[in-house]
């Protein structure tokens, strides 16, 4: 990832013998909230350390710039907020907020470290960190209206992924297939090359802010 997230599969200590498979799941978070937790406790922290790239503050510009953009993201880390972006379709959810298993309230919570964990409702329900786990379905209605702009939109910018996560990867093939100009931002092309009309070779941390500085946006 460009913005230097470790992950925790990288030498991080305690984490190098868990699989996000083993803990990314509500069968997890049930037989050991605490450690699912901690988990994120320190994802968290990290993602903390870390600043939003040119790439991330060239497409707040964007958005501040064309009325209709709106952008479909699986990050979960919050960059996209921080640098300044608002209207954001997160497939994967976000890693910020906390849900109620049981009565479903949620918030933004930057908090770090929770403090006790595992953190609780007011009901008394434990809460969750609010990304898709493994096994778990989308948040509803956003990929309906991921792919609502999709077929509405004139440009559609793939940019730095390996389109090969479905149902994302299906994006950039409805986009061309309703007439959009697909334009993918990629060190390579990816799987969204197919429909793409345009390949922009290179980090989206560079391109965009290129784009950005020949569209004369502050
Ligand atoms: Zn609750």
């Amino acid at each position: 990832m460009e913005s230097g997230i470790p992950t925790f599969r990288g030498p991080d200590g305690l984490w190098k013998k868990y699989r996000a498979e083993d803990l990314a799941t509500m069968q997890a978070f049930q037989a050991n909230p605490k450690l699912v937790w901690e988990w994120y406790n320190s994802r968290r922290e990290n993602m903390l350390q870390v600043e939003p790239n040119p790439g991330h503050r060239a497409m707040a510009a964007f958005e501040q710039h064309f009325q209709e953009f709106m952008l479909v993201t699986q990050n979960i880390d919050g960059l996209h907020d921080r640098a300044g972006s608002r209207k954001i379709l997160k497939l994967h959810g976000d890693i910020w907020e906390v849900r109620c298993v049981e009565c479903g309230v949620s918030r933004i919570d930057q908090t770090v470290p929770m403090d006790p964990l595992p953190p609780h409702c007011q009901c008394g329900g434990l809460l969750r960190v609010g990304v898709v786990w493994f096994g778990e379905m989308l948040p509803p209605g956003v990929f309906e209206n991921a792919m609502e702009v999709t077929r509405n939109c004139d440009l559609f910018f793939s940019v730095g992924t390996s389109a090969v996560v479905y149902p994302a990867a299906y994006l950039p093939q409805l986009a061309k297939t309703h007439g959009a100009y697909v334009v993918e931002v990629n060190l390579e092309p990816s799987a969204a090359a197919d429909y793409a009309d345009e390949f922009l070779p290179g980090k989206s941390g560079e391109i965009l802010p290129e784009i950005q500085k020949m569209l004369k946006l502050p």
